[in-house]
C-alpha cells in the first residue's frame, strides 16, 4: 500500500520504517530540511535501537523515501499519517499548530480519496478540527474530494519502539466509518497475526484512550514517589514495600519503581494537556493535578539531597552525573530529570561532569556552551576528581560498577542513586556513602 507520513521524529520515523519493512511504499515528509538531508544521506537523527538498520535497508530497497515536498507526499499515499509534535502551549494545553498545518497541506494538494490518520497525541475533538481544516482548504480550491479522518494513537515506548510497533499490545482505530476501519485493519494486518489486537472504536474514545494510558502510567510513578517520601520519613524501605505490594496481581510489579521523577516528551505534557482539557469543560481533574505536582517535587529531590548532604555548600564543588536521557535506551532529553538537577547545581555554583551512553550529542546541543559542564567519553572519566556521583538514568551499564574505582576517583566518596539501581550493601561495603530514594540508609 502507499503510505505518507508527515513528521519524521520518534513516532513518524519508526512508523515509516516498520510499515516499509512490511512491504508498503512509504514516503516520509518533514519540514526540517536538515533532517531529510541526513536521512537521505544514510544518517539517522535519533538514537533508537534497531532503527538505523531498518531505515537503511528499506531506504536502499526503495520502499522508504524521505522528502520535504509536501505536495508529492499528499499525492503519494492513500494513507496520510500525521505524526508531528503536539508540544505544550503556555497554559498546558496541547498546541495543535503542526497538526493543523499538515491538515491544511493535505487539503491544499489532495485530488483523490485520502485516509488521514492522526497518530500524534491530541485532545478529544481534534479529528473534527483536522476535518474542518481539510474541508476549508478544499473549499478554497473550489473542489470536493472525499476523505476520512481516523484517530490512531501511538503507544510505542522510546528505547523499545521497533518491538512495540512490530508487536503491539493494541492497535486503536477510532472511526465511525466501517470502510475506513477495514482499510486500517488491512494496513496493520502484518503486525496483527498472532491474535487480533485491532480495537475499533469511535473517534473521541480513541483520542482519549491515549491520554488515559499515559495519565495512568504517570499516576503509578507519582504514587510510588509519594510513598517513597513517606517511607523515608517513617523509616521504612520503599523497595521492600514495592515488592510487597507488587505481589498482589491487582497491583502487579510493572511500573511501580520509585525514582527522581518522570520526564520525556509524553507523560509531563499529556498529563498537563488532559488536566487542561478537563478544566476547559469545567471539571477540575484533582488527581491529575496532584500527579504533576508530586512529579515536579520529585524532580527537585536529588538536588535537595545533595544540597542537604553538603549543608548548602555547593559552590566550587564538582558533581559527576551518570545518565542524561529521560530514560535508558534513548537520547531524548525532553523534560529529563537530569536537566532539572544540572541546572540547579549550576545555580548553586557547582560544576558538572557528565556521561550518558546515547545522549551526549543532545547534551552538547542543549548545553554545549556551558563552561561548568564537562562531557566525558565514559562513565568512570566523569567520576574522576568529582566530589560526588549521582545516578539519574538507570542505564544497564551503571548497575554494577566497580565501586573500588569509584571510591578512588571521588574526592568525597558518596553516591546519590536517583533510580535505586545499586545494591546498598555492596556500595556501603566498598566504603562509599549511599543516598537513594526512600530506602533505609543502612541495610
Ligand atoms: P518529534 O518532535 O520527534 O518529531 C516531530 C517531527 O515533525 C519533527 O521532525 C518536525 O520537524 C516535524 N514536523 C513539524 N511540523 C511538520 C509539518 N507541518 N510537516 C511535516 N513535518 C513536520 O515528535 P515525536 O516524539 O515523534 O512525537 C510526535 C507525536 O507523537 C506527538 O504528538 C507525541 O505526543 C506522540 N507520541 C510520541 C511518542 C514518543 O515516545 N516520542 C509516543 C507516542 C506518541
Amino acid at each position: 500500500m502507499d503510505v505518507t507520513i508527515f513528521g519524521s521524529g520518534y513516532v513518524g520515523l519508526v512508523t515509516g520504517a516498520c510499515l516499509a519493512e512490511a512491504g508498503n511504499h512509504v514516503v516520509c515528509i518533514d519540514v526540517d530540511p536538515d533532517k531529510i538531508a541526513l536521512l537521505n544521506s544514510g544518517g539517522i537523527p535519533i538514537y533508537e535501537p534497531g532503527l538505523e538498520e531498518l531505515v537503511s535497508s528499506n531506504h536502499a530497497a526503495g520502499r522508504l523515501v524521505f522528502s520535504t515536498d509536501a505536495a508529492f507526499g499528499v499525492q503519494h499515499g492513500l494513507f496520510q499519517f500525521i505524526a508531528v509534535g503536539t508540544p505544550p502551549d503556555e497554559d498546558g494545553s496541547a498546541d495543535l499548530k503542526h497538526v493543523l498545518a499538515v491538515a491544511q497541506t493535505i487539503g491544499q494538494h489532495m485530488d483523490n480519496y485520502r485516509v488521514i490518520v492522526d497518530k500524534s497525541t491530541v485532545p478529544v475533538g481534534t479529528a473534527d478540527k483536522v476535518a474542518a481544516c481539510v474541508q476549508a482548504a478544499l473549499a478554497a480550491r473550489n473542489i470536493d474530494v472525499d476523505f476520512d479522518v481516523v484517530s490512531n494513537p501511538e503507544f510505542l515506548k522510546e528505547g523499545a519502539a521497533i518491538e512495540d510497533f512490530m508487536r503491539p499490545d493494541r492497535i486503536i482505530v477510532g472511526t465511525d466509518n466501517p470502510r475506513t476501519a477495514e482499510l486500517l485493519r488491512a494496513l496493520y494486518a502484518p503486525f496483527n497475526r498472532n491474535h487480533d489486537r485491532v480495537m475499533i472504536m469511535d473517534v473521541r474514545s480513541a483520542e482519549l484512550t491515549k491520554y488515559a494510558a499515559n495519565a495512568m502510567l504517570a499516576t503509578k510513578i507519582s504514587f510510588m514517589n509519594e510513598l517513597s517520601n513517606i517511607a523515608e520519613a517513617v523509616g521504612a524501605d520503599i523497595e521492600r514495600v514495592r515488592v510487597g505490594i507488587g505481589s498482589d496481581p491487582r497491583i502487579g510489579y510493572q511500573f511501580i519503581y520509585p525514582g527522581c521523577g518522570y520526564g520525556g516528551s509524553c507523560f509531563p505534557k499529556d498529563v498537563r494537556a488532559l488536566a487542561h482539557s478537563a478544566r476547559a469543560i469545567g471539571y477540575e481533574a484533582q488527581l491529575l493535578t496532584a500527579v504533576e505536582a508530586v512529579n515536579e517535587r520529585q524532580k527537585d529531590l536529588l538536588f535537595q539531597k545533595i544540597h542537604d548532604y553538603y549543608r548548602g555548600e555547593l559552590a566550587g564543588r564538582t558533581v559527576a552525573i551518570w545518565g542524561l536521557s529521560f530514560k535508558p535506551n534513548t537520547d531524548d532529553m525532553r523534560e529529563a530529570s537530569s536537566r532539572r538537577l544540572i541546572e540547579a547545581l549550576w545555580q548553586a555554583g557547582a560544576a558538572v561532569r557528565a556521561f550518558d551512553p546515547a545522549a551526549m550529542d543532545e547534551t552538547q546541543r542543549l548545553y554545549g556552551d556551558r563552561p561548568d559542564l564537562t562531557l566525558t567519553p565514559d562513565a568512570m572519566s566523569a567520576v574522576a576528581g568529582a566530589d560526588a556521583l549521582v545516578i539519574v538514568t538507570e542505564w544497564t551499564q551503571f548497575r554494577s560498577p566497580d565501586y573500588a574505582e569509584i571510591k578512588e576517583r571521588l574526592t568525597d566518596p558518596v553516591i546519590f542513586d536517583g533510580r535505586n539501581v545499586l545494591d546498598p550493601t555492596q556500595v556501603l561495603a566498598a566504603g562509599l556513602s549511599y543516598i537513594s530514594i526512600g530506602r533505609l540508609p543502612k541495610q
